[in-house]
């Protein structure tokens, strides 16, 4: 008998898996997509984080395959406007969500369980009785004792058990861009930008798959966001925004950017739409 069902293998469903079995729980941890997604998400994993993962045995991991940074800088109209230098016990690293989803996927490996991929569940009641919708199209009616729902901010789970969402939401929406940066863009900050015409910011991230490897300094990674109803600034110093954006299937159309310094050939891009509860 299935001891705890959770529903939803992204961060907070991986944590709580991994909490479980490492405690001897008996644990089935399904989602509804059929492969974990392949975009950045949350970036930074602040000091309370680290210490959970600590907790999970995988903080050195994370240390390795993240960036630290050590302050954020903020600009306005391109002059700079303040920066907020980080003390080693504040300062949070950088890791894309794809990263860290697959730090704690192969720690759910080591501790005995497994993601259910393309298992979505579709009702659930007051007494833990639930369905899953499975790949080949079969129902399966299961009963543990315990549902957790990790299920995100449409959580099906929350609204099958009448539950109100606990909290208020921010409405906004904003594109995500991951790409391949070449310039004199410092390490170790991430830079915050607004302006009349919009606003826009970027962190360096660590290359993918390459672990932790300082990056090198004419090639950067990094991720830039920005609501999608902006646009950034451009031409005013010292940067150059994005000249056009957008968003087709999962990948950058039209982004480019117009700075002299450095410029930016996009790898994914994603967008995130307004917090629905
Ligand atoms: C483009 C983008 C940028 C973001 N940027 C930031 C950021 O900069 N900082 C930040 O703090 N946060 C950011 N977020 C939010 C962050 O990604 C979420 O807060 C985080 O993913 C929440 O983790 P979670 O595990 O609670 O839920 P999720 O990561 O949403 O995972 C929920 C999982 O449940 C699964 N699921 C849903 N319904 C069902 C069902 N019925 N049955 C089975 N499985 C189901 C989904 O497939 C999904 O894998 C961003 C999100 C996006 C989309």
């Amino acid at each position: 008998m299935t001891g705890v069902l959770v529903v939803g293998a992204g961060p907070s469903g991986l944590v709580t898996a991994c909490e479980l079995l490492r405690r001897g729980v008996t644990v089935r941890l399904v989602d509804a997509a059929p492969r974990p997604a392949p975009y950045s998400k949350a970036l930074l994993l602040w000091p309370p984080t680290l210490r959970v993962l600590a907790g999970l045995g995988v903080r050195a991991t994370v240390e390795r395959a993240a960036l630290p940074i050590r302050a954020f800088r903020y600009f306005s109209g391109g002059r700079p406007l303040a920066a907020l230098p980080f003390p080693d016990s504040l300062a949070p690293l950088c890791l894309p969500q794809r990263e860290t989803e697959r730090i704690l996927t192969d720690r759910l490996h080591q501790l005995g369980g497994a993601v259910e991929r393309g298992v979505r569940l579709t009702t659930v009641d007051g007494t833990g009785a639930a369905t899953l919708a499975l790949p080949d199209g079969r129902l399966e009616h299961i009963h543990p004792q315990w549902v957790v729902g990790a299920d995100g901010a449409s959580s099906t789970v929350r609204k099958r058990l009448g539950l109100r969402l606990a909290g208020s939401t921010h409405e906004e929406s904003y594109l995500v861009v991951d790409a391949t940066a070449t310039g004199p863009l410092p390490d170790g900050e991430a830079h915050y930008h607004q302006s009349p015409r919009g606003r826009w910011s970027w962190w360096p991230c660590p290359a993918a798959g390459t672990g932790s490897s300082p990056t090198p300094a004419r090639a950067r990674p990094w991720t830039a966001s920005w609501p999608s109803a902006d646009r950034p600034a451009s031409g005013s110093a010292p940067w150059s925004g994005p000249a056009r954006s957008g968003c087709t299937g999962g990948s950058a159309r039209g982004f480019s950017t117009a700075a002299s310094s450095w410029s930016a050939t996009p790898h994914t891009c994603t967008a995130r739409p307004a917090a629905r509860a």
